[in-house]
């Protein structure tokens, strides 16, 4: 066997159920496991690698900001997270940044601004944030709690206080629920992605800008993995029309670098006051460096791009034999298949296609930039699994 399976069983923690390969290289789209067999990679490690394995330009910033100087504490001004900060905000109308380095800490601090923001502002003692069921908010306790989904709570009990859940596009039981718990903050994904690739209906995001508007709640957006291209607009919130009050991001940001991102709008802007939050590693200028690179080339051709892609995605599947129906939006796609979603997986690997699922569906997430043809071949692979 494969001493790196075997080493990797006997010393890393068993959280992660990995597939027989190890992935050794990669270049755009493409990837090469050990044995020197190759692989379209349609799963980005999970919606980072935005365009794809060592993308040339991007690798040309990292490493000219790697060459100057790799990190230092946020004692000292630094300019990579400032560009990356204004950046952020002129191409999405945010005031102000916090930087960390993952989704979950990203939350974390969505979080804690909207309770903040409650005990300061309105004297709410206890806040309270409802989410939805079924969405996906990180693994740390606190994310957890926020996350609606009682299997990720199991085990790990007792969870954060101050969560409620409403299920997603239900506007009967978000007007009750709102009632109910008179929320400080509603948080959502605009696509729940971990949850099975759900968009939620524009009418549900209407009701939930509405109420919020009427009550004072805040609307936290979690763009984890919507973020940043991925849905075909720059967040997935831009696809709705509404301005939210806190946007996290992380995964795709800076392109396969770890960077967590919380962006605050006008009302929350000056929640955050000197030593009430912090991040050791948060704004790393490498970090920042690549995700500016990431962020100035999501442009105009290329969400075109992604739309494209989108529509040949499902144009190609649809109606294809073993294949029920399609959701998601952009690249963000959840396909639902008369196999096990799992048997699909094996079925592409095998053939050379690596795909995820989310819950029953195979999930796509392939690079925002993957050349036509190659997408072209992927998908009748997965065609050819599916049948
Ligand atoms: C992946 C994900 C997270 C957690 O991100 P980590 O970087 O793994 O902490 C949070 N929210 C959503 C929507 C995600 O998809």
């Amino acid at each position: 066997m494969n001493s790196c399976f075997e080493n990797d069983k006997k010393y890393i923690a068993s959280t992660y159920n990995r597939f027989p390969i190890e992935i050794i290289e990669g270049k755009g789209s493409i990837c090469k496991d050990s044995d020197g067999k190759e692989y379209i990679d349609l799963g980005t490690g999970i919606a980072v690698n935005t365009f794809g394995f060592c993308d040339e330009i991007w690798i040309e910033a990292v490493t000219k900001q790697l060459n100057t100087f790799q990190h230092t504490s946020n004692l000292y001004y630094t300019d990579p997270c400032v560009r990356l900060a204004e950046l952020l905000s002129s191409r999405t109308g945010c005031s102000k940044v916090f930087f960390s380095n993952s989704g979950a800490e990203a939350n974390e601090c969505a979080i804690k601004v909207a309770r903040k923001y409650a005990t300061d502002v309105k004297g709410i003692k206890e806040p309270v944030i409802l989410t939805l069921v079924n969405s996906f908010h990180g693994r740390t306790i606190t994310t957890l709690a926020a996350t609606g989904q009682d299997v990720f709570h199991k085990d790990f009990l007792p969870l954060t206080k101050g969560f409620e859940y409403t299920p997603a596009n239900d506007i009967n039981a978000l007007i009750e629920n709102v009632e109910k718990y008179s929320p400080s903050a509603i948080m959502f994904e605009t696509v729940q992605g971990e949850g099975g690739v759900n968009p939620l209906t524009k009418e549900f995001v209407n009701e939930m800008v509405k109420i919020a508007k009427e009550k004072d709640i805040l609307l936290i957006v979690d763009e984890v993995q919507t973020g940043n291209g991925r849905t075909g607009s720059l967040y997935g919130y831009m696809n709705y029309g509404f301005t939210p009050d806190i946007v996290s991001t992380a995964k795709g940001l800076a392109g396969g670098l770890p960077i967590g991102a919380t962006m605050l709008f006008g009302k929350v802007k000056d929640v955050l006051t000197p030593s009430s939050h912090g991040s050791t590693f948060g704004g790393n200028p490498v970090s920042c460096a690549g995700a500016v690179n990431i962020i100035e080339r999501i442009d105009d051709t290329l969400l075109e791009g992604v739309k494209e892609r989108n529509e040949l995605i499902i144009n190609t599947l649809t109606g294809a034999k073993g294949i029920k129906s399609i959701t998601g939006t952009g690249l963000m796609l959840g396909i639902e298949t008369e196999k096990g979603a799992s048997d699909i997986v094996k079925g592409c690997m095998e053939k050379g296609v690596l795909v995820l699922t989310a819950k029953t569906k195979v999930r796509l997430l392939p690079a925002l930039n993957i050349p036509i043809e190659t997408l072209k071949k992927a998908l009748e692979v997965i065609k050819s699994v599916c049948e």
